[in-house]
């Protein structure tokens, strides 16, 4: 059996339960070395082999799992945040189903929620955003031409940029060309729930030269919307004259 873990954005106590019991009872950890805390292989048992996937193919991660089910193991596969972002775990359920090797996925806290809790923020704050992009800048792996930072930026709704702080000068360049104003507020959450965490405000315009006055390349979430500003309305929800299913709204 092979679970993926997700192994949370940093923080050691940032785990679930679940993947915690689960990474005291593996025999084998095969763990994303680049952004995983390795604190949280302190949480193995004796004996338990660990393997570092930063230098391993996916033809070498599947080669190890198919091991450990020869020997009757059980494999966690420990990804950084939650596994469904960029965590390149479809191509290893393919293989793993091609082989009838079982497997199940245990959810992670992602580093964008990590990274909100951080800086004490809510994404979809009333009338101001009730969406959330999750993108990229093209890197070496490319995206869709359709789903361009341009036309998303249009929108002008919560966006939260992975993998992208090594291109922010084209960043910002492309969200203004989109719609963005040069000063719509930007947060960069370096680390977050790490330690060393370290938390930027800026806006889109001076984004590239905070980048590069701090020397953020890598293990940043960019965070771009009004929803860092001041201006919103307060949730219905809680509205005092708001009446809904569990309470009566005064008159
Ligand atoms: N599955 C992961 C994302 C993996 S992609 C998740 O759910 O968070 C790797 C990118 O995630 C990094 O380039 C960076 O943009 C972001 N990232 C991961 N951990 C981070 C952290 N603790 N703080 C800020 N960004 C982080």
């Amino acid at each position: 059996m092979l679970y993926f873990v997700g192994a949370g954005p940093g923080a050691v106590d940032l785990i679930t339960m679940r993947g915690h019991k689960l990474l005291t009872e593996a025999d084998k950890v095969i763990y994303a070395g680049s952004l995983v805390n390795p604190e949280l292989l302190n949480y193995c048992k004796e004996g338990c082999e660990k393997l570092n996937s930063a230098h391993m193919t996916l033809e070498e991660v599947i080669e190890e799992v198919k091991k450990s089910e020869l020997e009757n193991k059980m494999t966690v596969r420990l990804h950084t945040g939650d596994s469904s972002i960029y965590g390149a775990i479809r191509e290893q359920i393919d293989m793993l189903k091609s082989l009838n090797i079982n497997f199940e996925v245990v959810p992670g806290v992602s580093s964008f929620c990590g990274a909100a809790a951080s800086i004490g923020a809510e994404y979809t704050l009333p009338n101001v955003s009730q969406s959330v992009i999750i993108t990229r800048m093209e890197g070496r792996t490319p995206v869709p031409e359709r789903e361009s930072i341009r036309s998303f930026a249009a929108h002008k709704a919560t966006m939260v940029l992975f993998l992208s702080s090594g291109l922010t000068e084209e960043l910002s360049k492309e969200l203004i060309a989109g719609g963005y104003e040069p000063e719509t507020p930007v947060a960069v959450v370096y680390k977050a729930t790490w330690p060393d965490e370290k938390i930027f405000k800026c806006t889109i315009s001076t984004l590239p030269s905070v980048m590069k006055e701090n020397n953020i390349n890598k293990t940043a979430l960019i965070l771009v919307g009004y929803f860092l500003g001041d201006e919103y309305e307060r949730s219905e929800l809680y509205n005092p004259t708001f009446t809904h299913e569990f309470r009566k709204g005064i008159e």
